[in-house]
């Protein structure tokens, strides 16, 4: 096994990924068995890279010194060749004799300056020409030029040059900037040239309190899903009202587990319908595009064509409500074995196809978390699929039945105001995301979370039997509220709905196409990756403005249970702490990804979901 070449914490110069620049890095990490060291660049931005993208510094040093001793004409040649591929090059003509030194030094800045976010770009473009070597920094090559010597300033310049870069290209109206469009142009073409070439690492940072917290999720979660159902079930649900612990032979029956698996093909059935646009996801860290259909809204209306059929030949829908508890159970189990199922498969899939959180080598962290990013059987994505069809879809079925159970059990001819509500908000909810499919691409689920046990059970169990907690709590707690209580709520949730679809809206519009003219008053801070982090609209109101929209939400599907308990509350209490827990995650993420701009991100917008509360 070869020796490692250079330590931690040792500073040297690194390639860009995916360029032909180098960048002055610290290294932080070796991993033996990839033979990869991790380094952070100056932003804060931290990627692995081969042993053979690193130089040392003092390479570098010997080859500027190299470049100071040219000959003016070979200097001049290839200043005229390289000017026409850098914005940030000295104008023709321009000699560099001692009278116009300062003005050259000035200039150098200037250039510096303008070309900090482009030069990663530009790289790309380089790349493929055949005289690359001269540009490229290799320590080895003798051939000069004001290029490299202006790419050599650039990544020597201490925190404070790059501070000053970014104030200078940050908070900018994109309608008033006239540089904008250059510089828009040139970040959409490195995202859509060519995405920075991550190589997959390890998983270093273990997230959910690690292998003993994943262990203990993998039995915490189904036993919390247990426990609220039963509570709900109880005429008294008080927190210290525990429920009797159920037979065990009760809470299984083939039947159900046959009904759960005909409504799991029926959706895959829907799923794999020629109907419906296919769209390209965000690019992997390969630079492979993944393609997705979106048929979500249509497997929702075929749906809810079938049930009306049920319906018609007298079915009786309110089955799930009398065997909730076994069907919860059911989607339990093969949750679990859809898990041990994606982790096995993921033990054989390539390196580059992993979960960057979920590759940690602990098979429990592994397992919970998910290993393989998109696993796929042919073109079916299984983790794209169960995200929004059988648990979503079967969230509104669930919600149907309880209400079909309730009119049923108390001798209704109509639901009750309460039931209706849950029922209209919940269904919104679900039909919003199903209309929106396309967004959940961009979401982290999909691009950055694994399949494993975490989304299986989340997507299969979580969803569809925990978040119709306020509908079962319904059925056999009969709650009335009047109609200006149903009023004042019905207001919260459309607020709460408003913010939560115009700031994914607004993301997702921006990340899709960020030079949309529907989003051309709003801000934004560029950022080394190419993409631009929104300072101003909803984005700049709080750093997760669709949380909070969705956590107002959430409150309103619990209101209409009243006040009596507060299990229908879990929903409430339970999603302010995933989401709390998943910005953290998420602010994590960025601040990796987007280094300095997000800091000053984080400066411009202070409040994370809560304004000024948090
Ligand atoms: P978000 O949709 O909030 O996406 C976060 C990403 O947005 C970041 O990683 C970053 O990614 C990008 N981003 C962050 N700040 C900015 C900015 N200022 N400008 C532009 N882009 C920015 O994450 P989620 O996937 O967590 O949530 C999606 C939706 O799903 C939310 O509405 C959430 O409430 C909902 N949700 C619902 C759940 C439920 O159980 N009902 C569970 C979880 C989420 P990048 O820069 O790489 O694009």
């Amino acid at each position: 096994m070869p020796s490692r070449k250079f330590a931690d914490g040792e500073v040297v110069m690194g390639r860009w990924p995916g360029s032909v620049l180098y960048y002055e890095v610290q290294v932080t990490s070796y991993d033996d068995v990839a033979h990869l060291y991790t380094v952070k660049y100056k932003d804060g931005t931290e990627l692995a890279l081969k042993e053979s993208d690193i130089r040392s510094q003092s390479s570098f040093k010997h080859r500027k010194s190299q470049s100071s001793s040219s000959s003016p004409s070979r200097r001049s040649s290839s200043r005229s060749r390289s000017r026409s591929r850098s914005p940030g090059r000295p104008a023709k003509g321009r000699r560099r004799s001692a009278s116009q030194s300062r003005e050259h030094k000035d200039d150098k800045k200037k250039a510096i300056q303008e070309t900090s976010l482009a030069l990663p770009v530009l790289a790309l473009f380089k790349r493929s020409e055949n005289n690359t070597k001269r540009y490229n920094g290799e320590p080895e090559s003798t051939e000069k030029n004001d290029t490299s010597c202006v790419i050599l300033e650039q990544k020597l310049k201490p925190d404070l040059e790059i501070n000053r870069v970014l104030e200078q290209y940050s908070l900018r109206s994109r309608k008033d900037d006239k540089k904008k469009e250059d510089i828009y142009s040139v970040k959409k073409t490195f995202v859509a040239v060519k995405p920075i070439e991550k190589v997959p690492t390890k998983t270093k940072e273990l997230e959910f309190g690690g292998r003993i917290g994943t262990f203990m999720l993998v039995f915490l979660l189904p036993a919390t899903v247990l426990y609220l159902l039963l509570m709900c079930k109880q005429d008294d649900p008080s927190l210290l009202n525990f429920p009797p612990l159920p037979a065990l032979e009760s809470l299984w029956e083939g039947r159900v587990f046959g009904v759960f698996l005909l409504w799991f093909f029926l959706q895959a059935v829907f799923y794999l319908l020629p109907i419906g646009k296919v769209v390209e996801g965000l690019p992997l860290s390969s630079g492979r595009k993944l393609q997705y259909r979106i048929n979500g809204f249509y497997a929702f209306i075929l749906t809810a064509a079938a049930i009306g059929v049920l319906l018609y030949f007298q079915f009786e829908l309110h089955y799930v409500y009398d065997h909730f508890m076994q069907l919860a159970v059911s989607a339990t189990a093969f949750s679990l074995a859809l898990s041990i199922y994606l982790y096995v498969r993921s033990l054989k899939a390539p390196e580059e196809e992993l979960a960057p959180g979920g590759n940690s080598g602990y098979i429990i962290y592994d397992f919970f978390t998910g290993h393989e990013l998109n696993p796929r059987i042919g073109s079916f994505d299984l983790k794209y699929f169960c995200e929004l069809r059988p648990g979503l879809i079967g969230w509104v079925v669930i919600n149907l039945a309880m209400l079909l159970a309730e009119m049923k059990i108390h001798n209704l001819s109509v639901p009750s105001l309460s039931m209706i509500l849950v029922n209209s908000f919940q269904l919104l909810y679900v039909v919003d995301a199903l209309w929106n499919e396309e967004a959940i691409l961009t979401t982290m689920d999909i691009t950055h979370d694994g399949f494993g046990f975490m989304l299986a059970f989340g997507d299969l169990v979580w969803v569809p039997f925990v978040y119709s907690l306020q509908a079962y709590y319904l059925v056999g707690h009969p709650t009335s509220i009047t109609w200006p209580a149903a009023a004042a709520i019905t207001v919260l949730n459309c607020i709460g709905y408003y913010i939560f679809r115009s700031a994914n809206s607004q993301k997702n519009n921006f990340r899709r196409n960020p030079a949309d003219p529907k989003l051309a008053n709003l801000k934004f801070i560029p950022t080394a990756t190419g993409k631009g982090l929104l300072v101003t609209g909803w984005w700049g109101f709080v750093r997760h403005p669709n949380y909070l929209g969705d956590i107002i939400m959430a409150l309103a599907w619990s209101l209409p249970c009243g006040f009596n308990h507060i299990l229908p509350y879990f929903y409430v209490i339970y999603f302010i702490c995933l989401l709390v827990h998943r910005e953290a995650r998420d602010e994590h993420h960025c601040k990796q990804k987007y280094g300095l701009a997000w800091e000053r991100y984080c400066q411009r917008v202070p409040y994370r979901i809560f304004p000024y509360i948090y």
